[in-house]
C-alpha cells in the first residue's frame, strides 16, 4: 500500500532518492512467512520504513544527497539498519536531504528539492526534509533521520510530524555518514509520539561498534508514551526557556506555543520560566564546532575510496593531489565547500585556540546551564523553530538567515541531551508549528509522557 502511495505522491513531493520496492516486498513476504509459522514477532514487524540517505544500507545506493557519493553502494549496513531488519521492518527506500545533512531546507541536495506536503511552494525543512515529507505525505508510516543541529526536529515542525533527537550515544552512529561526530545522532520521524517510542526502542541501546555508544539498554519510552495518553501531568515541572521566546520568533508560532503551554497547565503540569544565560552563544559555538568537524570528516572523500573520481584535464599533471582537487571541486556543492573552508580555518595553527578552543568552552557553559536548569525542572520547552516552513528561495542565498533558524534546536545537540518536536496546531499561515521538549541526558523517557499528552 505504501509503495502505491509513493508512486502517486512522488511527482509532487520528491521525498525519495531511491525506492527499494523489490527489497521491501521481499522483506514483507519474509515477515508474512514467519507470522504464518507462528514465530514470535517484534512489535513493529511488517511496518515499512524510509531511511534518510545519510545512513548506509548494504546493496542500496547511499549518496548523502551529494554528487561525490553518486553510485556508491555500501558493502555493509549501519547498526540501526541491522536492527530494523532483525525486527522485520521492510525498507521502502532512501530519502532526500541537504547535501551531507548541511542545511535547513533540503534545497542544498544535489538531486533537487523535496516539497512540503502541506504546501508544495514551501520547503519541508532540513536537512531531513525527505524523511519528514515522506511521513507527512503518508508515503511511509515511519522514517529515520539524523540530527546534528535540528535536522530531525525542524523538518518535523515544518511538516506536522513527530521528530526525536535521542541522547547523544543512545542510538548507534555506526554506519551514519559522519557530519559533525560530537553532535550527530540518528532518531525517529513518525506521525505519533507512541510510534517514535516504539521506533527508538527498536534502534536504541548499546553497540560495541560505536565507541561513543552508552553501555546501557534504551530507556522505557513506550511505557512513558502510553502513560502520557492519560493526559495527566500532575507533579511534572516544566521549564519555559526564557532565551527561546519573544524576539525573533514569529507571532503565529509564539501564539500556538503559548496555547500549548496552557494545555500542559490544564493537564496539571507546573510551569515556570527558566533562564539558560549562555544560550545566546549557542548558535555561534555551533557554527564553529560543526564546520570544524565537517572539514575533518569530509576529508575522506578524496576520489580514491568512494563514488566520484574526476581526473585533471589535458595539460594538468595527473597527480593524486590534482585528481583530489578536481574531484572535490566537482563533487561538493557550495554549502559543503563553505563549511569545509570555515572549519579548516577554525582548526588551523594559530587560530585553533581563538575559534575552536573558545567554542568548546562555550559548549561547556551551555552544558552547565542545562544541568542547573534540570535541578529545578523535569523537562524544558520551547518552540522547535522560530518560523513555520518558508517558501523556496527565501533563504537559500543568505546562509546567515538560514543558520538563524536553528537557534532553538542546536542547544540540545551541543549539550548531548534528548529532545522531541511534536505538532502543536497550525499557524496563521495554515502551516504546522512544532513544540519542543528537552530532557536530561539518558532520560529520553521523560520526553515521551508530556509529548504524548500534548499531541
Ligand atoms: N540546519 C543545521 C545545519 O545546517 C542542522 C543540520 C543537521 O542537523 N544535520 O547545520
Amino acid at each position: 500500500a505504501h509503495l502505491d502511495v509513493i508512486e502517486a505522491a512522488e511527482p509532487s513531493i520528491n521525498a525519495f532518492l531511491q525506492v527499494s520496492a523489490d527489497i521491501a516486498r521481499e522483506q514483507a513476504d519474509a515477515v508474512d512467512a514467519k507470522r504464518a509459522s507462528g514465530e514470535q514477532l517484534a512489535p513493529l514487524a511488517g511496518v515499512p520504513i524510509a531511511i534518510k540517505d545519510m545512513i548506509v544500507t548494504q546493496g542500496i545506493e547511499t549518496t548523502a544527497a551529494s554528487k561525490i557519493l553518486q553510485g556508491w553502494i555500501p558493502p555493509y549496513d549501519a547498526t540501526v539498519i541491522t536492527k530494523l531488519k532483525n525486527a522485520g521492518m521492510p525498507l521502502l527506500g532512501k530519502t532526500n536531504l541537504d547535501e551531507f545533512a548541511q542545511g535547513s531546507s533540503t534545497e542544498h541536495s544535489a538531486y533537487g528539492n523535496t516539497n512540503n506536503p502541506w504546501d508544495t511552494s514551501r520547503v519541508p525543512g532540513g536537512s531531513g526534509g525527505g524523511s519528514a515529507a515522506a511521513v507527512g505525505a503518508f508515503e511511509a508510516p515511519l522514517a529515520l533521520g539524523t540530527d546534528t543541529g535540528g535536522s530531525i526536529r525542524q523538518p518535523g515542525a515544518f511538516t506536522g510530524t513527530v521528530g526525536v533527537k535521542p541522547t547523544y550515544g543512545g542510538v548507534s552512529r555506526f554506519g551514519a555518514i559522519a557530519m559533525a561526530s560530537s553532535l550527530d545522532q540518528i532518531g525517529p520521524v513518525t506521525r505519533t509520539v507512541l510510534d517514535s517510542a516504539l521506533l527508538q526502542e527498536t534502534i536504541g541501546g548499546h553497540d560495541p561498534k560505536d565507541s561513543t555508544s552508552i553501555p546501557s539498554p534504551a530507556p522505557a519510552m513506550v511505557a512513558a508514551a502510553q502513560q502520557g495518553a492519560n493526559r495527566d501531568l500532575k507533579g511534572m515541572k516544566v521549564g519555559l526557556i526564557k532565551e527561546l521566546s519573544g524576539d525573533g520568533f514569529d507571532a503565529g508560532v509564539s501564539k500556538r506555543f503559548d496555547e500549548a503551554v496552557e494545555e500542559l497547565k490544564a493537564m496539571g503540569a507546573e510551569v515556570v520560566e527558566v533562564s539558560l544565560p549562555h544560550l545566546k552563544y549557542a548558535l555561534g559555538a555551533y557554527y564553529i564546532i560543526m564546520p570544524s568537524e565537517v572539514s575533518s570528516n569530509l576529508a575522506r572523500y578524496d576520489g580514491m575510496r568512494y563514488g566520484l573520481r574526476v581526473m585533471p584535464p589535458e595539460g594538468v599533471p595527473a597527480t593524486a593531489a590534482n585528481m583530489m582537487a578536481y574531484t572535490r571541486e566537482a563533487g561538493f556543492g557550495d554549502e559543503v565547500k563553505r563549511r569545509i573552508i570555515l572549519g579548516t580555518y577554525a582548526l588551523s595553527a594559530g587560530y585553533y585556540d581563538a575559534w575552536y578552543g573558545s567554542a568548546q568552552k562555550v559548549r561547556t557553559l551551555i552544558i552547565n546551564d542545562f544541568n542547573k536548569a534540570f535541578e529545578k525542572v523535569d523537562v524544558l520547552v520551547s518552540p522547535t523553530a522560530p518560523s513555520t516552513a518558508f517558501k523556496f528561495g527565501e533563504k537559500s542565498d543568505d546562509p546567515i538567515a538560514m543558520y538563524l533558524g536553528d537557534i532553538a534546536t542546536i542547544p540540545a545537540n551541543l549539550a548531548g541531551v534528548p529532545a522531541i518536536s511534536v505538532p502543536a496546531g497550525l499557524s496563521d499561515d495554515g502551516m504546522p508549528v512544532g513544540f519542543q521538549f528537552i530532557a536530561p541526558q539518558q532520560h529520553d523517557e521523560v520526553l515521551y509522557k508530556p509529548a504524548a499528552a500534548l499531541e
